[in-house]
């Protein structure tokens, strides 16, 4: 393997990574591999939000919590069980336990391809030098070009009486014990599928969210109808509403006081209000890197910023804050400066999910988007019974919905709410992404019987009664 450009031996280091998680760690190994010298620096453990106390531990949580209804659909089926009992401190060892698996092959990983793990606290004192603090001190590293990918962390609000009495979601991996209820503030991602996990373990939950209805930005049709299906599950909601302050009691009970005299009792109070890029103390003024006026890092589409030698990717530069692109971000800053192949990641119709209970998948545009960018779209949604619980009692029921541009007939957005919505999405997505059109989805055979087959069989144009006498 030949590096494309010669070593600049005037730094110590051809690249240097500030942070070890999905990003950094992609771009710190393709560029090593490619015969470069590379430092990455991590203050915590390797893996970043994304392995240690992101989507990973939440997915095992979410397959944890899903037993619960599991058990409930079995007994139509004709099973019968002693009673369910959860014990969360099992759980939790053999969550622990494959987390520090999956950040030691990170960590294998790096070494594998070359490059230097420096284990402390990484902070610029000019463009091309770094001040990295660890266990045995602070030393002084330079390198030619610097990566950002020190991702973001929670945000939580700061005027609120008694807010460190609250949690955020990197100590809901750890709680000592399951709560026997809890509150959870914010109506985003993490928000609605904790309250989703800590339902299913048997916690009593109450979700509290300022606006209207949850999920802002995804399809209308999608939020309305998870709201439904969250009620039906009996999850506790409390709309357009927010905190005016916590208390704790003498007998450690906590009390969300809330606005209109309302008061909630529980024993954990969780906020899930957004995530903030991780740059406190990172002396990007230092090195002069600039925000955004959204307080992330200005980026072009190179990911480059407004330094010559400096890079940032993933959540700090808050485009889209995936996990899947940071990494894509990460391997086109890698191809182009270190493989002699300039690439750039394009940002459109990356697919989503949320992993609540049912779960959400989205990619592409929601109605709201096709009408305010082409005008007319046409609509094709159908809601239905999923088969696997005809033999229970509940009518959970299943979205699936196409926005289609009028005359291409080009499917410009797919929104599924139910059972495996993360899995099918993933793959509708090749089919936005491509754009098909509609006529090439139904072209397409059915695969019965499955709730994907409802996406290429969906003929009947959905207008809503609003708009009737409009089309
Ligand atoms: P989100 O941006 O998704 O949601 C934040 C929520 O908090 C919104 O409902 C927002 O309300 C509300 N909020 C913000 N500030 C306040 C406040 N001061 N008081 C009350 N409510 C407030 O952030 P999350 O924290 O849920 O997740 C962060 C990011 O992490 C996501 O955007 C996503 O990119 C990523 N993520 C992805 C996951 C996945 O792919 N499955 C899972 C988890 C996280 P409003 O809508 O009114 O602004």
């Amino acid at each position: 393997m030949s590096m494309s450009k010669p070593a600049n031996a005037q730094y110590d280091y051809d690249l240097f990574v500030i942070g070890a998680g999905s990003g950094g760690v992609r771009a710190a190994r393709l560029a090593a591999m490619s015969g470069a010298r590379v430092a990455v620096a991590e203050e915590d453990r390797v893996g970043g939000t994304c392995v240690i106390r992101g989507c990973v531990p939440k997915k095992f949580m979410v397959y944890a919590s899903e037993f619960a209804r599991q058990f409930e659909v079995a007994k139509g089926y004709g099973w019968s069980l002693g009673e369910p009992k959860f014990d969360w401190k099992t759980f939790i060892a053999s969550k622990d336990m494959e987390i520090a698996r999956l950040s030691g092959i990170y960590v294998s990983n790096l070494a594998k391809a070359g490059a230097d793990l420096l284990n402390g606290r990484a902070v610029f004192k000019d463009a091309h030098t770094l001040l990295v603090t660890g266990r045995e001190g602070t030393r002084t590293v330079t390198a030619e070009k610097v990566l950002i990918a020190v991702g973001g962390r929670p945000q939580m609000p700061k005027d609120i009486p008694g807010m460190e009495l609250a949690i955020s979601s990197n100590e809901a991996f750890h709680l000592p014990t399951l709560p026997k209820k809890i509150v959870i503030v914010g109506g985003g991602y993490i928000a609605v599928e904790f309250a989703c996990i800590f339902q299913g373990l048997g916690s009593e939950v109450t979700l509290v969210y300022r606006g209207p209805n949850l999920l802002r930005g995804f399809d209308e049709d999608v939020r309305s109808h998870l709201a439904e299906e969250l009620k039906k599950r009996g999850l506790r909601v409390v709309l357009s509403c927010q905190h005016e302050r916590i208390e704790k009691r003498e007998d450690g009970v906590l009390v969300s006081h809330l606005k209109d005299s309302m008061a909630i009792e529980s024993d954990v109070v969780m906020f899930a209000t957004g995530r903030e890029p991780y740059i406190e103390g990172l002396g990007l003024d230092k090195a002069g890197v600039e925000l955004n006026a959204k307080g992330a890092v200005q980026v072009d589409d190179s990911s480059k910023t407004s330094v010559d030698n400096i890079w940032a990717v993933g959540d700090v530069t808050d485009r889209i804050n995936l996990t899947p692109v940071a990494i894509r971000e990460a391997q086109a800053f890698a191809q182009t400066e270190f493989n002699d192949n300039p690439t750039t990641f394009d940002h459109k119709d990356v697919a989503t999910a949320v992993f609540s209970q049912p779960p959400v998948g989205s990619v592409g545009m929601s109605e709201a988007e096709g009408r305010h960018q082409f005008g007319k779209v046409d609509i094709y949604l159908s809601r239905f019974r999923p088969m696997k619980y005809a033999f229970m009692n509940g009518d959970e029921r299943v979205l699936m919905k196409l926005v289609v541009e009028r005359g291409t007939g080009r499917v410009l957005g797919c929104h599924i709410v139910g059972p495996e919505a993360p899995e099918m999405i993933q793959m509708a997505a090749i089919a936005v992404k491509a754009g098909l059109t509609k006529t090439q989805w139904d072209a397409t055979c059915a695969l019965h019987p499955t709730i994907a087959e409802e996406l290429v069989t969906m003929h009947e144009k959905y207008v809503p009664a609003e708009l009737a006498a409009a089309e």
